[in-house]
C-alpha cells in the first residue's frame, strides 16, 4: 500500500463545513437521512448499472442498507451494497460541490439570520455528517472493482485518501461503508432507539431494506422497504406523502400539492408528484432542469429525462413506467415515443391539477403561485398548446386588487371593454404613479400590474384570454373611447379641450422631429400632458431594456 494523499476541500466545501460546524443548523438529526438517502441512490445506480452488466451483482444478493452502531468505538457505521466510488469519485464527490449557485447561496446563508431554513433549500448532503462526526471514513469499493480506497477527514481544510488494508478490503466487499466518529454531544445517535426514531421520521419510504444492526442480537430491518408510490392511496395518510415528498425531494418543507395516480392503458405507470412550498435556491439556475425521478418497473433510471416541462421544473416527485425497456439509454429517452405520450399525459394532469387546487384550495395554490408563478408564466411563452390554460392559472396583481385571475378579469369586463389590459415596470408602486393609467382608471377599467422580469417575454406575443386579446398601455394605439368615463365632468372638459388638439400637434412634432415616429392625441391620460409609448408593432419597452441588458 501507498501512503496517504493529502487535498484541499474546494473552496465553497470548506466554507459549507464551517457553518455546518458552527452550527447555524441545529436539526442533527438529518445526517442520517443524508447518509441513508445517498446509500439509496447508490443501490439505486447498482441496479441500473446491472441491466447491462448483470455481474455486477455477482453474488445474487439484492442492495440493501445496513447502520451499526459501536459504543465501544464511539461509531456509527452506515453501509451500503450499492455502487460504491472509485479512487477519483471520492476525491471528486466528497470533496467538491457541483451544483452551479453554491456560491452565491453560501454567501446568502452566511448573511442569513434563519440559516436553517435556508440550508433545507440547498441540501448539505454528506456534508451534513458533520455536525455529529469529528472523524469520518469512508471505505469503498465501485461495483466490480478489485480496489478498494478510503477517503477520511476530521472535517477543516481537507481530507486524506489511500488505498484500502487487505483487512478493510475483505471488509467492504461492494459498495460504501461510512464510519462516523461520534462528537461527544451527538453519543444519542448509539442508541437502536433513537435510530429507529429518524429512521422511521425520514427514511421509511426507502425501496430498499434498511437493517439495524445492534451490538447485541440480530439484525433487523426498520423500515418498510416498499415503493410508497405502488401503494394504493387507501392506504396512505397525509404524514405518509409528506414524509415521501421530504426524503425523495430531500426537502424539509410540507408538499403544497400531492398528485398521486395510476395511469392504464396504452401506457401503464405510477405518478407520485408533488409541488413544494417553499422555493428551492437554484430555481433560475440556467440549466432550468427538472428533477422528477424516472423508474421503470421499481428500478431508477434517472432524475434528468425531462418527464416534465421546464416551467414545471419545481415539480418534485416519481413516474414509475410498466412499459419502458429497462435498458433504456438515458440518450435514447429523449426521443422515446413512449416517454413522449408519458410526458404530455403527466404535464396536462399537472396543470389540471393546479387548476383544480386554484378553484377549490385556493389557499395552498398561492402558496405555489408566490414560489414558482414567475417560472409557470415561462410556460405562457414557450409552451403554446396549453398557453391558455397556463394564462388561466397564472393570477396578477391588478389595479383592482392581488391574486386576480383572468377569469374574474373578464367576468368583470367594463360595458364596450373588449380588451385585457396590461403594463409592465419594475415595481407595483411605480406602475400605479404611471400617468399611462390615467384612463383607464377615469374609466375604471381594470389594468394587470406586471413586474416580473419574464412577465416582459411571455407578453411580447400575441396573447388573448377567453377570446379577449391582451394589450399593453404602453404600445400601439389604445381606443377607449366607447367606454364611458366614470366621472361626467372629466368627459366635458376633454371636449373643450379638443378644440386645439391639431395645432398642439403639429407644435410638438416640429420640436421633436425625427426623435418620434409619431406624436398622436390619445385618451390614455386624464391628468398628465402627454406620455412615450412604443409603436404597436414594436417590442414592448421593458422587452426592449431588458434585452438591451442582456445584450451589454
Ligand atoms: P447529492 O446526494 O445531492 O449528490 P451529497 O453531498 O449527498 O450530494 O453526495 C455527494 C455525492 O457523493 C453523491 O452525488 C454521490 O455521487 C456520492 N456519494 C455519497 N454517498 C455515496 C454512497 N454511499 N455511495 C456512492 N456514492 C456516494
Ligand atoms: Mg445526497
Amino acid at each position: 500500500t501507498t501512503a496517504p494523499e493529502s487535498q484541499p476541500f474546494q473552496a465553497e466545501v470548506a466554507e459549507l463545513l464551517n457553518l455546518m460546524v458552527h452550527s447555524v443548523y441545529s436539526e442533527t438529526d438529518i445526517f442520517l437521512r443524508e447518509l441513508i438517502s445517498n446509500a439509496s441512490d447508490a443501490c439505486d445506480k447498482l441496479r441500473y448499472e446491472a441491466i447491462s452488466a448483470p455481474e455486477l451483482i455477482t453474488d445474487g444478493a439484492p442492495p440493501k442498507i445496513r447502520i451499526a452502531p459501536d459504543k465501544k468505538a464511539n461509531t456509527l457505521s452506515v453501509v451500503d451494497s450499492g455502487i460504491g466510488m472509485d479512487r477519483q469519485e471520492l476525491i471528486d464527490n466528497l470533496g467538491t460541490i457541483a451544483r452551479s449557485g453554491t456560491k452565491s447561496f453560501l454567501s446568502r446563508l452566511t448573511e442569513a439570520k434563519d440559516g436553517t431554513n435556508l440550508i433545507g433549500q440547498f441540501g448539505v448532503g454528506f456534508y451534513a455528517a458533520f455536525m455529529v462526526a469529528e472523524r469520518i471514513v469512508v471505505t469503498s469499493r465501485r461495483a466490480g472493482s478489485d480496489q478498494v480506497f478510503v477517503w477520511s477527514s476530521s472535517g477543516g481544510s481537507g481530507f486524506e485518501i489511500a488505498p484500502a488494508s487487505d483487512e478493510e478490503a475483505a471488509r467492504v466487499t461492494r459498495g460504501t461503508e461510512i464510519v462516523l466518529h461520534l462528537k461527544k454531544d451527538a453519543a444519542k445517535y448509539l442508541e437502536t432507539h433513537e435510530i429507529e426514531r429518524i429512521v422511521r421520521a425520514w427514511s421509511d419510504n426507502i425501496q430498499f431494506p434498511i437493517e439495524l444492526v445492534p451490538e447485541e442480537g440480530e439484525p433487523r430491518q426498520i423500515n418498510s422497504a416498499s415503493a410508497l408510490w405502488q401503494r394504493p392511496k387507501s392506504e396512505l395518510s397525509p404524514e405518509d406523502y409528506k414524509q415521501a415528498y421530504q426524503q425523495i425531494a430531500g426537502a424539509f418543507d410540507e408538499p403544497a400539492m400531492t398528485l398521486h395516480y395510476r395511469a392504464e392503458g396504452r401506457q401503464s405507470y405510477a405518478v407520485l408528484l408533488f409541488a413544494p412550498s417553499t422555493k428551492p435556491f437554484d430555481l433560475f439556475d440556467q440549466a432550468r432542469k427538472g428533477k422528477v425521478k424516472l423508474y421503470v418497473r421499481r428500478v431508477f433510471i434517472a432524475d434528468d429525462a425531462d418527464v416534465l416541462p421546464a416551467y414545471l421544473r419545481f415539480i418534485r416527485g416519481v413516474i414509475d413506467s410498466e412499459d419502458l425497456p429497462l435498458n433504456i439509454s438515458r440518450e435514447m429517452l429523449q426521443n422515446n415515443p413512449q416517454l413522449t405520450q408519458i410526458r404530455k399525459a403527466v404535464t396536462g394532469r399537472v396543470i389540471s391539477e393546479l387548476e383544480s387546487l386554484g378553484e377549490k384550495e385556493p389557499e395552498a395554490f398561492v402558496k405555489i403561485w408566490d414560489a414558482f408563478g414567475p417560472v409557470i408564466k415561462e410556460g405562457i411563452w414557450e409552451d403554446f398548446e396549453r398557453r391558455e390554460k397556463l394564462l388561466g392559472l397564472s393570477r396578477f396583481t391588478t389595479t383592482k386588487g392581488e391574486k386576480r385571475a383572468l377569469k374574474q378579469y373578464v367576468e368583470d369586463l367594463k360595458p364596450n371593454q373588449t380588451d385585457i389590459y396590461y403594463l409592465t415596470g419594475d415595481s407595483i408602486e411605480r406602475l400605479k404613479a404611471n400617468p399611462k393609467l390615467e384612463s383607464a382608471t377615469a374609466r375604471g377599467i381594470e389594468v394587470l400590474l406586471l413586474t416580473d422580469p419574464v412577465d416582459a417575454f411571455w407578453t411580447s406575443g400575441q396573447l388573448d384570454f377567453g377570446g379577449k386579446p391582451l394589450k399593453s398601455l404602453s404600445q400601439g394605439d389604445i381606443d377607449f373611447a366607447l367606454i364611458p368615463l366614470l366621472d361626467d365632468k372629466a368627459e366635458d372638459k376633454k371636449e373643450d379641450s379638443g378644440a386645439d388638439e391639431a395645432t398642439t400637434i403639429a407644435l410638438i412634432k416640429d420640436a421633436l422631429g425625427e426623435r418620434v415616429s409619431d406624436v398622436r392625441a390619445s385618451q390614455r391620460l386624464t391628468a398628465s400632458a402627454s406620455c412615450l409609448v412604443a409603436g404597436g408593432d414594436a417590442h414592448d419597452r421593458m422587452l426592449e431594456r431588458l434585452l438591451a441588458m442582456q445584450n451589454k
